[in-house]
C-alpha cells in the first residue's frame, strides 16, 4: 500500500516541547500514517496519541523511583526460588508484592540466616512497590546510622528526618551485622520511633528479638523498636543454608570429579 507523506505542522514540535509532551513528538507522524492507512478516526487517533504519552510518562516516573530507591542490585520475586525456602510463607510473600501494605503503614521483617535471601526478598518487594509508583529508599542498617549521625554533626538532623519522612517505604537491611556506638543507636532509634505507623519499614535481619539489645545498646531501646517494628508487621523466616554455598555445591561435583580423576 502506498505510503501516504505526513508533514509536520508549523509549531508543532515547539508546542510540545513547551507542554513537555516528548512521546507525542516522537510517535505522532508514525501514527498518524498508521491512522490514515487503517482509516482510524480523528478521536481515535488523537485517544491511542494520549495514551503512548501517558504509558511512557509512567515508565519515565518508574525508572526514576527505581533509580531514586538505590538498590544495590535489582532482585525480583521471579527471580526468587521458593522451593528452597519450603518454610517461607510464600503466599504472605506474594500479598506484600502489591504494596497495599504501605497504605495502612504496616512493616515486613525478614528474620533469617546469612545468605538465605532476606536482602533478596526485600530488594524484591522494594522494586515491587517502585512498580506501583510509591517512594522507595533502601540502606543497610550502618548506612542510614551513619547518615543520621553525619546529620547530626552538620546540624541537619531534622532536614535529614524529614526528606527520609517523604518516603513511603525504607529498607533497613542487615540490623544486627555491625553494632552501632551508642549515638548511631539512639538516632536510628528515634527514626523507627518516627516512622512508626506513619511509614512503612521492611527490616533484614540475622538476630533474633531476643538479642536485638545488642544492636541498640540497651535493651530497653531494643524493646521499644520491636514493639514499634512488630506491632504491625508481617514477619517472614527464612531458614537453611546459604543459598549461594547450596548453588556452588550444586555445581561442584563435576569439579570435583574432574579433580578426583
Ligand atoms: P541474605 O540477605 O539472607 O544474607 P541474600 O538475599 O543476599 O541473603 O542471598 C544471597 C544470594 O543468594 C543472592 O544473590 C540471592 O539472590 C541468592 N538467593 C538466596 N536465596 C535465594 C532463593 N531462594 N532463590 C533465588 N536466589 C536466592
Ligand atoms: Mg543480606
Amino acid at each position: 500500500m502506498k505510503k501516504q507523506a505526513i508533514s509536520e505542522p508549523a509549531h508543532l514540535a515547539v508546542d510540545l516541547k513547551e507542554l513537555k509532551l516528548p512521546s507525542v513528538l516522537s510517535h505522532w507522524a508514525r501514527l498518524a500514517e498508521e491512522a490514515l492507512r487503517t482509516r482510524q478516526s480523528p478521536q481515535e487517533y488523537l485517544a491511542d496519541l494520549m495514551h503512548v504519552e501517558v504509558n511512557d510518562r509512567r515508565e519515565r516516573r518508574i525508572a526514576r523511583l527505581i533509580r531514586e530507591a538505590h538498590f544495590p542490585v535489582l532482585k525480583t520475586l521471579d527471580g526468587f526460588d521458593f522451593a528452597a525456602q519450603a518454610a517461607l510463607d510464600r503466599e504472605a510473600v506474594l500479598e506484600l508484592a502489591d504494596a497495599r501494605f504501605l497504605a495502612e503503614h504496616h512493616n515486613v521483617v525478614l528474620i533469617g540466616e546469612v545468605g538465605t535471601g532476606k536482602t533478596h526478598l526485600a530488594i524484591a518487594l522494594g522494586l515491587s512497590a517502585c512498580q506501583r509508583e510509591h517512594r522507595v529508599r533502601f540502606f543497610t542498617a550502618a548506612e542510614l546510622a551513619n547518615a543520621l549521625v553525619e546529620a547530626k554533626e552538620q546540624k541537619k538532623l531534622a532536614r535529614r528526618l524529614e526528606q527520609l519522612a517523604r518516603y513511603e517505604l525504607i529498607v533497613l537491611d542487615e540490623l544486627g551485622y555491625v553494632p552501632f556506638d551508642k549515638l548511631g543507636a539512639d538516632l536510628l532509634f528515634s527514626f523507627v520511633s518516627r516512622v512508626y505507623e506513619r511509614r512503612s519499614l521492611i527490616v533484614t535481619t540475622n538476630l533474633p528479638f531476643a538479642r536485638w539489645g545488642e544492636v541498640f545498646l540497651d535493651a530497653t531501646a531494643a524493646a521499644a523498636v520491636i514493639d514499634r517494628v512488630v506491632h504491625h508487621a508481617t514477619l517472614l523466616k527464612t531458614q537453611g543454608e546459604s543459598y549461594r554455598l547450596k548453588d556452588a555445591k550444586r555445581r561442584a561435583p563435576r569439579k570435583s570429579r574432574a579433580a578426583a580423576s
